[in-house]
């Protein structure tokens, strides 16, 4: 049996889609070397490697850290990958909207599928197993062509990796294409209160669809660097008594981290009392935040620390990818783990944690990783460590969904004066 496979010991597989039964001499981030048993696709046992040899089927880890894949929470598959036949000038926000906005009339389903569907193999070549991605419902006769490019991607991709879809719903788009999308099968509602005339009766709007529809909502908040612009806790009162089946997630919340002392407790205290998880996205924040302050440019992260110590769960996304909002990012969840910790100062750990576990809570998906009883979602990478594989993320990695093996990358490097390692 499994004679198909082209396993080396210690060396490249390709990815094949099989099941993986067990998983070798890997190293956990604690630095143990463990053989790690799937069956399933859910780790059954995770014990001290013994140096078994490896049987057909299995994968042999030795010179791989093993970690929990990676989630992406926040993303733009509808956008991501436009940049350069958009060709935007640099900017803020308001540029990139108005770029974005300028090039979607002549947006096709196929193009946009097409878009979204490399950028999301991209990211699960990096280890993403699940995304959740926003949805721009558009202006004009047909607001639904991102959310019936994104419903074929998410339906091609079903097999390999979780995809979740929140429309994103801009002012002046009617109610009855909110509900048009959710029949065709988006999870959430989302929108960018803060970029309307009337923030707080945008949020209740949206708040009221979804209430109608009994489904979540996950709403870039506050957006901006003004200390007053607070929907979140707007958002946190209102919703206070939702059931867990209508999940609440606020992306960006820039604006609390210029808020006083006193403002990010309160507010910060209401969002863990509602159970609000908190998306942060450094790599756009960083881009787009800050273009008026030449001096002491502010980094335009959320209150990244604060919200952790409230006991709120913060994850961590990309948000835009090479596309108006952001003309940077390769779709790996290490690049924004990396970012974290140096724009937001977090720990490797929780850093990492914010792109794996957190995400994963803040999409309401079951806990994954290389722990008994977890969803086989496992991400190995050549690395010694969780430091190195944050700063070198090299494409060394193999990635199982489900205890499958979905992807898998390798790279070779050399030079005259000897090894790189
Ligand atoms: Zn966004």
């Amino acid at each position: 049996m499994h004679d198909h496979h082209t396993q080396l010991t210690g060396g490249y597989r390709r990815a094949d889609g099989l099941p993986v039964p067990t998983l070798r001499n890997a190293r956990t981030v604690e630095g143990h070397l463990v053989d790690v048993h799937i069956a399933d696709g859910r780790v059954t046992d995770v014990v001290a490697a013994r140096g078994a040899p490896v049987s057909a089927g299995d994968l042999d880890l030795t010179g791989y850290l093993l970690l929990t894949a990676p989630a992406e929470p926040h993303a733009h598959l509808d956008k991501a990958l436009s940049f350069d036949e958009i060709r935007p000038p640099m900017g803020d926000l308001g540029a990139a909207i108005a770029a974005w906005e300028a090039h979607t009339p002549q947006l096709t389903v196929d193009d946009i599928a097409r878009r979204a569907r490399r950028a999301a193999l991209r990211a699960l070549s990096n280890g993403t197993t699940a995304l959740r991605s926003h949805v721009n419902l558009l202006r004009g006769d047909d607001p639904l062509r991102g959310v019936r490019a994104l419903v074929r991607v998410r339906a091609e991709l079903a097999d390999v990796m979780d995809i979740q879809l929140v429309a994103l719903v801009p002012h002046g788009v009617g109610d009855d294409a909110v509900h048009a999308a959710l029949d065709l099968g988006v999870d959430l509602v989302g929108g960018h209160p803060h970029q309307t005339p009337d923030p707080a009766g945008n949020l209740r709007r949206l708040l009221g669809l979804a209430e109608e529809r009994g489904v979540g909502v996950d709403m870039h908040t506050d957006e901006r660097l003004d200390p007053t612009m607070l929907t979140l806790e707007q958002l946190a009162h209102a919703v206070r008594d939702w059931p867990a089946s209508m999940p609440v997630t606020a992306g960006h919340c820039v604006s609390l981290g210029t808020a006083a002392p006193d403002v990010v407790a309160r507010v910060t205290a209401a969002v863990a009392a509602a159970g609000i998880g908190v998306v942060t996205l450094p790599i756009t924040n960083l881009y787009l935040q800050g273009r008026d302050h030449p001096a002491a440019t502010p980094r335009g992260l959320t209150a990244v620390r604060a919200l952790l110590d409230a006991g709120v769960t913060l994850a961590g996304g990309a948000d835009n990818v090479r596309d108006p909002y952001n003309p940077m990012g390769r779709s790996d969840a290490l690049e924004t783990a990396m970012l974290l910790v140096t724009a937001a100062h977090m720990t490797p750990v929780e850093a990492y944690r914010a792109v794996t576990g957190s995400a994963r809570e803040v999409m309401s998906l079951p806990p994954a990783g290389p722990e008994a009883g977890a969803q086989a979602d496992l991400l190995a990478i050549r690395a010694t460590g969780l430091e190195d594989a944050i700063a070198a993320a090299p494409p060394d990695r193999f990635v199982l969904h489900r205890g499958r093996l979905v992807a898998s990358g390798r790279s070779e490097r050399s030079t005259i004066a000897g090894l790189v390692e």
